[in-house]
């Protein structure tokens, strides 16, 4: 059993929950009456120790997470004391493999646990969540050195890490990045400037991908490497916090890499390797987002059914008039489905299978539906929810990241398009 699985273990005491081993789950949702029977091969039942994650990040939220956040919103203060927290129970960096101190969990239980810390605020999920994203290509690409030493820094200590590869020049387009890395003897020399890097100026570590090809002409699956940098490393300099409209206890920052030498072990497979890299993190990031994604909707959906049932007008609650229910119906259906598209991008990579179509499919109609939900929940409440006294007007300002980063709304159809047409012409 790994040091941080002992962490959950002492958590679920905390909670008055006691977390299992997965041998011990498994033998005791064998024994449970209310388990779905193995053999029927689909099933949307969760087993007892993914309701029991489900149960501590849902109680963890209610408890450390809901009563600050709208303190953290106005001060714009990074929520370390939250982060810490959550590190000490282990509800993020889950997917860290055990061998290197983590929970190995799959990307399917991270997203439960995802959903329930969003619904508390997503400012600090997405600082949670942003470790997910700098740890991905180290997990899908690192050595077992490099994973020793990287990945496990972060189940020994609350330490952050971040993906640099936006730049003030380049978002979507991955391929048109301008950070330089070049090659002198044992290092590589990196000159450039990345933008909006979430956990920017609180990271240990960066994920960086930088041009290694100088050729035009080169493919951008051969011009790229990954590299790990320590954000210690002399010349990495730290922007300044962005103001942005929303999770605004999130980090944002530019950073600029000036003559910072970067040794070659610190390079992910080998010259050339990181676009391919820093792709497909997103095959496994992606759920994790739009799962964050469909916690902000249910927040919204819950807030908004709450105030309907008290508000009155022309004698009656406004639930009772007929498009008020109508809108909190439309709101239901699209929150169930945002949930149905997550869970199903995440098994499907957790089977090993290619899962770029889900992952798009759950990220772009989450992303979409949290704003249509937020938006509607501040319907509802009328002018109260214009107001920031109120929990929607929040949820609505922290809702519209989720159609920009990881890939825009529009990036998103690109690549469902191009999937759904590449098999149409098999
Ligand atoms: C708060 C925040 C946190 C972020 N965190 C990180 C991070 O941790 N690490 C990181 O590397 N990046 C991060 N990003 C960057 C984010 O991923 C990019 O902003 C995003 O990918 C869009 O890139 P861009 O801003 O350059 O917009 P652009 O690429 O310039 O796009 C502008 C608009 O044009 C549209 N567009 C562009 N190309 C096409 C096309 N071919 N077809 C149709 N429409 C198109 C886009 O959808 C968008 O609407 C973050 C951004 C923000 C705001």
């Amino acid at each position: 059993m790994t040091m941080l699985l002992n962490k959950v273990l002492r958590a679920g005491v905390w909670c008055g929950i006691r977390l299992q081993s997965s041998s011990t789950a498994t033998a005791s949702a064998t024994a449970s009456s209310s388990s779905p029977a193995p053999s029927l091969g689909f099933s949307f039942e969760l087993t007892d120790q993914q309701k029991e994650f489900q149960q501590l990040a849902r109680r963890f939220a209610q408890e450390e997470i809901i009563p600050v956040a709208p303190a953290y919103d106005k001060s714009g203060e990074y929520p370390f004391p939250i982060i810490k927290k959550a590190w000490e129970l282990g509800l993020f960096n889950g997917h860290i493999p055990q061998e290197y101190g983590g929970m190995g969990l799959s990307i399917f239980d991270s997203c439960l646990i995802t959903e329930e810390l969003a619904y508390g605020c997503t400012g600090m999920q997405t600082a949670m969540e942003a470790n997910s994203l700098g740890q991905m290509p180290v997990i899908i690409a690192g050595s077992d050195a490099q994973k020793k030493k990287y990945l496990g820094r972060l189940t020994e200590e609350p330490l952050m890490c971040a993906y640099c590869v936006t730049e003030p020049g380049a978002g979507s387009d991955v391929a048109g990045i301008k950070t330089r890395a070049v090659k002198m003897g044992d290092e590589y020399v990196v000159n450039g400037q990345k933008m909006w890097i979430t956990n920017g100026g609180k990271a240990n570590w960066y994920f960086l991908l930088a041009r290694t090809n100088s050729d035009p002409k080169c493919p951008a699956s051969k011009a790229f490497t990954g590299f790990i940098v320590d954000a210690d490393t002399p010349g990495v300099q730290i922007g300044r916090k962005e103001m942005n409209m929303g999770q605004r206890c999130s980090d944002t920052r530019g950073i600029t890499f000036e003559d910072v030498r970067i040794p070659k072990e610190n390079v992910l497979i080998g010259e050339g390797s990181g676009f391919k890299i820093a792709m497909g993190a997103f095959d496994n990031t992606r759920p994790p987002v739009a799962a964050g994604a469909t916690g902000l909707a249910q927040r919204a959906l819950d807030e908004a059914t709450s105030y309907a049932l008290e508000r009155k007008t022309f004698g009656k609650v406004i639930a009772e008039h007929q498009a008020v229910s109508f809108l909190l119906a439309e709101m239901v259906m699209k929150v169930e489905l945002a949930r149905m598209a997550y869970q199903r991008a995440a098994w499907e990579v957790d089977q090993g299978r290619r899962n770029t179509y889900y992952a798009s499919i759950a990220k772009a109609f989450a992303g979409d539906i949290a704003n249509q939900v937020a938006s509607d929940a501040v319907q509802v409440f009328g002018g109260n929810g214009f107001n920031s006294e109120y929990p929607v007007e929040k949820l609505m300002r922290d809702a519209k990241i989720y159609q920009i980063y990881e890939g825009t709304a529009q990036i998103q159809r690109l690549i469902i398009a191009r999937e759904h047409l590449g098999r149409a012409k098999k």
